[in-house]
């Protein structure tokens, strides 16, 4: 028996990416209840469903709604206080300044949710340090990964930074759209302690790694505009010894990645790190955020490399204080500038390979049979929501 034509909803355009196979031209989906049931050329679709479409603008593309993978969506309403682009160093000492002394909860919610609909986003993973973000979230219909971020730079606080951070997590409940969890914000501030404590409960984490050139001169070194900017904040831990290797390699060495760890940043990569990321490959992604590394002259990801060997790679637009906005078309843009991705690689970054990077990619990241209609028109410039939570 066929289904009732009231039901269904059928969007013809000129170009179709389901993104888990091959572009259609003069395409057809078919949804039902939210729910993509067909997907093909549009003369077997009305074959199958003989009911009125609503054809898309003709020269336009229907494409997945995009997935942002590394968001801070704490410190969005503090975006345009502190200048880009400049070095990491001193923007991040002056944002965390900012945030610590500015941030309360008395902002308007709905600016955050509403711009991440603007958009075209249907999921993120957020950092989020002060447990605000899973209260916005929670009724948004986006579908988000937290990951509440632990870091003790002074290392007599380890075991009430890690309680404090654990009777925070536990004050979100789990939803089929939202989970919570833990994470430490990278190697240079937080100690082997508390990643150890985090990793002991927590099997699903996001930390920031290889971002900036001062993070590989700190580990290799001790020294550099990290370490000034420790002595500053006080936070330069005394029996802290360099361990004279790269980023990665302290992490790995250190058994630091959880059973799935969604590592961001990953811009400075060194020819020796590439063996260790292999053997690791079936537990990690990766997240690039290209516009964020750029504004704090970070440098270039070998996004590329990623790509060629296999990982899953996904996008993100870092926090709108770096990343500008949470415009996932100019990360696209960047990627295909930076890394010299096409199109279409740029664009599965930014959907499918952001659902399986944050494990959501048996709901959302594709149009595929099954799948839930979170579905944009792409005009080459613009993207508008046809159907799911930004319509
Ligand atoms: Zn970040």
């Amino acid at each position: 028996m066929k289904p009732a034509a009231k039901t269904l909803k059928i969007y013809t355009a000129k170009k179709i990416y389901p993104v888990s196979s091959e572009p259609i031209e003069n395409g057809a989906v078919v949804t039902k209840n939210g729910k993509i049931v067909a997907i093909g050329i549009q003369k077997e679709i009305k074959e199958r469903f003989p009911y009125p479409a609503s054809s898309i603008e003709r020269r336009a593309s229907i494409i997945p709604a995009f997935v942002n993978a590394h968001t801070h969506l704490e410190l969005d309403q503090f975006v345009g206080r502190v200048k880009i682009p400049q070095d990491f160093v001193p923007w991040i000492e002056e944002a965390s300044m900012i945030f610590q002394k500015e941030f309360h909860e008395n902002l308007h919610p709905e600016i955050n949710v509403d711009s991440l609909k603007k958009a075209g986003i249907c999921a993120i993973g957020d950092i989020s340090s002060v447990g605000f973000s899973p209260k916005i979230l929670n009724e948004s219909g986006v579908s988000a990964r937290i990951f509440h971020e632990g870091l003790d730079v002074l290392s007599a606080n380890t075991e009430a930074t890690f309680l404090n951070l654990k009777s925070r997590k536990n004050r979100f409940p789990n939803s089929d759209r939202l989970s919570n969890h833990f994470s430490p914000h990278t190697i240079w501030t937080t100690t082997e302690f508390l990643f150890k404590k985090i990793n002991e409960i927590e099997r699903f984490s996001s930390p920031h790694l290889a971002e900036s050139p001062a993070e590989t001169e700190f580990l290799k070194t001790g020294k550099g505009n990290i370490r000034q900017m420790k002595i500053r904040n006080n936070s330069l831990r005394k029996d802290w010894q360099p361990p004279g290797i790269s980023p990665v390699r302290y992490f790995f060495r250190n058994n630091f990645a959880t059973d799935w760890t969604l590592l961001v940043h990953m811009v400075q990569i060194e020819d020796s790190d590439w063996e260790i990321l292999e053997q690791n490959k079936n537990k990690i992604a990766v997240c690039l955020c290209p516009i964020s590394n750029k504004n704090l002259n970070c440098g270039i990801a070998p996004g590329r490399e990623f790509l060629d060997r296999d990982f899953t790679v996904a996008l993100g637009t870092d926090s709108a204080m770096s990343g500008e906005s949470l415009d996932m078309l100019a990360v696209i843009n960047s990627a295909m500038g930076d890394y010299g991705f096409s199109f279409e690689e740029a664009l599965k970054c930014a959907t499918l390979g952001g659902a399986k990077a944050l494990k959501f990619d048996d709901k959302i990241g594709s149009i595929e049979v099954g799948k839930e209609a979170q579905l944009l028109v792409f005009d080459g410039k613009k993207i508008e929501w046809i159907e799911g939570v930004g319509k």
